[in-house]
């Protein structure tokens, strides 16, 4: 080998070695504004909340779609989730949060009341507790922090007869912007909704339209409760439901609202100032 080949060889391990450094020292940079990104993650629900330094997830997407949530992780350079919210048991909500609990460096674990003996979920709370990640039960009415917002959860109704309707329910307040995630909750769990929370808790800028932008959830009582000026809607291309129903999107433009899709725009991305509520699209 002519010594030329070999500098040659050593430069492109140097470069090498110098760009991997630089990946590996990657930190996330704080978030000025409340940052909620829902996530492509197909025909699954994953969403990010960050202000600060901290970091939410709440849902981790389907199995199959564990690259996207992992890659959008480290393209944020995030290392560490202050919590993680399983909204309820579902596959296609908790189906990378094992790998999560295993990778990650996870704060607290919120999930819901619903108590079910499915399989992967029972080894989605082993892990937590091996991983000594403290797990608790949603209850409505508690208050936790992501840097300056404040989140409240609204429900997790234990009574609920079917899992999405045990959705946990929360509220997450930054400045004069509010938003609302419902996870898959019909129409039981929105009643129960607004049977129990107060009209001002429920008027929100932001909705996350519950199950998937089905018809049975996002009800026109909560809709016109909320009154939200953004919808986002997380589904997956030619999904097998006819997500987004139809019936869903007339209403969603009868309240006025401006709605965004997962399945024909990839990630959608939402910046709050404190005064109001900013869709980036890029
Ligand atoms: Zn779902």
């Amino acid at each position: 080998m002519s010594k030329h080949i070999i500098w040659r060889l050593c430069a492109v391990m140097l470069a090498l070695c110098c760009a991997l450094c630089f990946v590996g020292c990657r930190k996330s940079e704080a978030v000025t504004g409340l940052a909620v990104e829902v996530l492509d993650v197909g025909q699954s629900d994953c969403t990010l909340l960050r202000q600060g330094n901290a970091v939410w997830m709440i849902d981790t997407g389907t199995t199959t779609e564990r690259g996207a949530v992992i890659g959008a992780l480290y393209d944020r350079g995030i290392e560490r989730i202050d919590c993680l919210v399983l909204t309820h048991p579902h596959e296609d909500h908790i189906g990378n949060a094992r790998i999560l609990l295993e990778k990650y460096e996870v704060g607290t674990l919120i999930v819901s009341p619903y108590s079910t003996d499915d399989l992967t979920y029972r080894l989605v709370l082993e892990t937590a507790e091996k991983q000594g990640v403290t797990c608790r039960v949603a209850s409505a009415g508690e208050t936790y922090t992501i840097g300056d917002a404040t989140v409240e959860i609204l429900l997790a109704d234990e009574s609920a007869a079917e899992p999405n309707d045990a959705s946990v329910i929360l509220r997450v307040a930054y400045g004069k912007t509010a938003f609302l995630f419902t996870g898959d909750a019909e129409l039981d769990g929105e009643t129960a909704l607004l049977a129990t929370v107060a009209a001002e808790k429920l008027d929100c800028d932001f909705l996350k339209a519950g199950h998937h932008g089905s018809d049975t959830s996002s009800c026109e009582a909560l809709l016109q409760a909320v009154t939200p000026t953004h919808v986002a809607i997380s589904c997956g291309k030619n999904n097998d439901y006819g997500f987004p129903h139809q019936a869903l999107l007339e209403r969603l433009d009868a309240v006025g609202a401006t709605y965004h899709r997962t399945d024909t725009e990839g990630t959608l991305c939402y910046v709050s100032d404190g005064e109001e509520i900013h869709f980036i699209n890029d």
